[in-house]
């Protein structure tokens, strides 16, 4: 099919909830993508993080065509191999004790939420119904009715309601907000360490292990949303990790499932874990064999390549380079550069015409989209090296200089 008839039945037969670049991407492989007229594209997207091992990682391909070949989908209903192995290889990556497996993102959350209110009913003493959690003004966890209830962005919340109760919005990054909002009925704070969709906003130094020491001060759960800066994203494996922030419950998904399957998870401390009973929660698709499998190649193969320390080194540079554009000729375009590992935000200045911007990094070859801060997001598979790194901020320097 030619690129302009996808546009076309795409718009035509699906719903217009997104807003997509008006490219048709036929082929991944690595940190590259093409189009129907074999025109490459650098791919800064990384589908919002979910590509760590790059499109296409032979070493995840090939487990998951191993997989397919004998075993998909069982259902909870039985035990598998493939899901003992999982459980155990995501507790020892995460360095938790125990894992419930799903499929997205917001289920994992959701998850989280139910792990949280029930233990706060169980263990905690809060009485039914009247459990509160502490969320960040500006979050993103997902779009599920419960989730975007506590959004304090009006275009994902308006008009879903009426809205759940027992969440609480404060300030992100101040943590004297945070311990005057908490009360007794105070089961957990739920937040993510960096704000990614937000515009990659990251908090003040020291509040994530403020945030840890204030939980442990009024016996509140700490539950980090680790699903798009997880998994070696910001230059260590998990964003906690910058600080001493060890969380009670992690949500984890996109880049466990390598770039192929959605596969997400919550992880935790057993204390908070084994409130769940049979029939407490479930998913027909969560920990099938298939995602399961795919998921432990995609982890080992994040060890094997050292993909946080890879992170780390590239991201600075990636940075180091944007600051100095931004110092130079790019003065009038650039407004700020911030980045943690391979999870950049390069914001662009209140003059600059920000469609024109992304037809212009289209033309030039470089798939990234604005956050809702005029940031474009720059988050590549990990597997980034010198040469591409190089090739890459060509692409973006020509792309920001003016006509
Ligand atoms: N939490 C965070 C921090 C995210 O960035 C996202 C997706 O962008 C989600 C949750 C939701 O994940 P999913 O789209 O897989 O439901």
């Amino acid at each position: 099919m030619r690129d302009d008839e996808v546009l076309a039945m795409t718009e035509r037969y699906g719903t217009h909830n997104y807003h997509p670049l008006p490219v048709n991407i036929v082929r991944g492989e690595g940190l590259y993508v093409w189009d129907g007229s074999d025109k490459r594209y650098f791919d800064c997207i990384g589908s919002y993080s979910a590509v760590a091992n790059g499109h296409a990682s032979p070493a995840v391909v090939a487990a998951a065509k191993a997989q397919l070949e004998k075993l998909t989908l069982t259902s909870r209903a039985v035990y598998t191999t493939e899901l003992a192995l999982f459980l155990k290889r995501v507790c020892e990556y995460t360095g938790t004790d125990m894992a419930c497996p799903m499929n997205t993102g917001a289920e994992a959350v959701e998850t989280a939420i139910k792990l949280a209110r029930k233990w706060a009913y169980s263990v905690k003493g809060i009485e039914p119904d009247n459990a509160e959690i502490l969320v960040a003004k500006n979050n993103f966890h997902g779009r599920t009715t419960t989730i975007v209830g506590f959004s304090t962005e009006a275009q994902y919340r308006d008009l879903f309601g009426p809205y759940g109760t027992g969440f609480k919005v404060v300030e992100f990054g101040n943590l004297d907000a945070v311990e005057a909002a908490i009360t007794p009925n105070t089961c957990a704070v739920l937040m993510e360490p960096i704000q990614a969709e937000a515009g990659i906003l990251f908090p003040p130094e020291g509040f994530m292990a403020g945030l840890r020491r204030l939980c442990d001060k009024h016996n509140v759960l700490l539950v980090w949303d680790e699903i798009q800066t997880g998994f070696c994203r910001t230059g260590k494996k998990f964003a906690w990790q910058h600080e001493d922030a060890e969380p009670d419950l992690m949500c984890l998904g996109k880049a466990l499932g390598g770039g192929v399957l959605p596969v997400s998870a919550v992880v935790g401390k057993r204390k908070v874990m084994e409130v769940f009973e049979p029939g407490d929660h479930g998913s027909t698709f969560g920990g099938n064999p298939l995602a399961c499998s795919v998921a432990v190649a995609a982890m080992d193969e994040m060890d094997e390549l050292d993909l946080a320390a890879n992170s780390a080194c590239q991201g600075k540079r990636m940075v180091d380079a944007m600051r100095a554009m931004a110092k130079g000729p790019l003065a009038s375009v650039i407004q700020d550069v911030r980045g943690r590992g391979l999870l950049v935000g390069l914001e662009v200045r209140p003059e600059v015409d920000t469609q024109a911007l992304q037809s212009s990094f289209l033309k030039h070859g470089v798939l990234t989209k604005e956050t809702r801060s005029r940031t474009f997001r720059f988050a590549p598979p990990l597997i980034l090296d010198d040469g591409s790194l190089a090739d890459l901020l060509a692409r973006v320097e020509r792309a920001l200089t003016p006509d």
